[in-house]
């Protein structure tokens, strides 16, 4: 399989070379250059999860260097379940893709793009390769996870100081060792643009090199494709019908993986996107034109996205608006719908949500007001504990830590304070370097 630019415009590359590139030469996401179709002939009814992982994947990683080692990469990846529970209501579920080491859904993408890159020929074997992330909470946690105690890597995390959940902030500076956490006096929107300026920094780039993690990464991507699948055939198999999907969005690249996976033939019905107040996609598919926007500070932070990056593959598969219109529906939940639900779900059913899943729930709800039928599944993309200070008081009792979230929990955490400007962050990199420089020669 090769992969080939959304603009058309760059020539196809394997996934390795995918991978390490980030975005394509001009500009655009790289996108498979044919949907393998998977029968259901595919996959077996003992399948694990890593099992399907590997299955599915297959024919994305055919020809590719990686191959070969596809199936320890997603053992590794896929070390922890994504169980369907059921929901109080007849027929609805959800998808729990909170049990990884950080609590939220990216821990399978994380560990998976963790797993192929330390597998993957490295540019400079004298120097450790740095990560740059800048988080608006959940991704950094999981790449720091994913890539801790790998010695050829570094990983550098900017989060806007204040603004994640106080467990995000312990979770992004407990890691210590080769994860160094940056606490930026500025918004998501400034340690996005000081990371990207350092991307197009080459002279910096020729003193550390440099890569990234973020939501539009194939290797972060393609795997998520993976609990869908596997949810979708185990429904199958059980019930003999097709399951239907709620995805919380932000940048659509969880979202995206569902859409892909159902493009490959997987057995998934309806897909419907949730987003909070940040209303681009909401607005776009209502029949306005696409516009992006400033973000909007929300309870469900991990998707205050203004301008969707993965919008771009979605519009690569569907390139008609109108067709692309017809394929999804969605609905938009602001802050006080938010709290409603964490409260009425616990209040009426025992049932305890994070503020992101909280849009999904809520977004089921309402397609059953409407006569919605079928079996659908709200996806769960963080667990409640995440996010205490928002759900605590809604439900007014203490939600239980998982234990892994725990462990990050007992550690002590450390973050260093870094202004918001890009000479800030270059002075740290190569000051970094120096130091690591120095060690090396003792
Ligand atoms: C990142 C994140 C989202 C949004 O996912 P996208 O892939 O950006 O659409 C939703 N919920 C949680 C908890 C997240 O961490």
């Amino acid at each position: 399989m090769k992969y080939s630019s959304t603009r058309g415009k760059a020539p196809a590359v394997s996934l390795g070379a995918a991978i390490n590139a980030g975005l394509a030469p001009d500009g655009g996401l790289h996108v498979p250059e044919t949907l393998p179709q998977l029968p259901l002939q595919s996959f077996d009814a003992d399948d694990s999860l890593a099992r399907v992982a590997a299955r599915l994947l297959g024919p994305f990683f055919d020809g590719d260097d990686l191959a070969a080692q596809l199936g320890p990469i997603c053992a590794e990846a896929f070390a922890f379940p994504a169980p369907l529970k059921p929901l109080a209501d007849a027929d609805d579920y959800l998808l729990e893709l909170f049990h990884g080491p950080t609590a939220a859904f990216k821990d399978f993408g994380a560990r998976f793009l963790a797993a192929c890159m330390r597998r993957m020929p490295r540019a400079s074997s004298q120097r450790p390769t740095t990560i740059l992330v800048a988080t608006s909470g959940d991704t950094g946690a999981a790449v720091a996870a994913a890539f801790a105690g790998l010695a050829d890597f570094h990983v550098v995390i900017l989060y806007p100081d204040g603004r994640v959940s106080p467990r995000q902030a312990h979770q992004l500076g407990c890691f210590g060792g080769n994860v160094s956490a940056l606490r930026v006096a500025g918004s998501f929107d400034d340690c996005q643009a000081m990371v990207k300026q350092a991307f197009a920094d080459n002279a910096l780039r020729a003193l550390v090199p440099l890569s990234s993690a973020n939501s539009i990464s194939l290797g972060r991507l393609l795997p998520q494709m993976a609990y869908y699948a596997n949810a979708a055939l185990l429904h199958l198999r059980d019930r003999d019908e097709m399951l239907n999907f709620v995805i919380p969005t932000g940048n659509l690249g969880n979202a995206f993986a569902c859409i892909l996976a159902r493009a490959c033939g997987l057995p998934i019905a309806r897909i419907v996107l949730a987003t909070n107040a940040n209303r681009t996609l909401h607005d776009f598919f209502a029949g306005a034109a696409y516009t992006p926007r400033p973000s909007v500070a929300t309870l469900a932070n991990a998707m205050d996205v203004g301008d969707p990056s993965n919008f771009e593959r979605l519009r690569w598969l569907y390139p008609d608006d109108t067709e692309l219109r017809r394929h999804f529906t969605m609905d938009a939940i602001g802050d006080e719908a938010i709290r409603a639900t964490i409260h009425s779900r616990y209040a009426a059913h025992g049932e305890i949500v994070c503020p992101h899943t909280a849009t999904a729930v809520r977004t089921l709800e309402a397609l059953r007001q409407e006569g919605v039928a079928g079996a659908w599944a709200a996806v769960a993309t963080a667990h409640a504990a995440k996010f205490d200070t928002i759900v605590e008081p809604l439900i007014g009792r203490p939600v239980a830590v998982p234990e892994a979230l725990a462990a990050l929990l007992a550690r002590p955490a450390t973050a260093e304070p870094l202004a918001a400007t890009y000479a800030a962050l270059r002075a740290y990199l190569v000051g970094n370097r120096r130091n690591s420089g120095d060690n090396g020669l003792v």
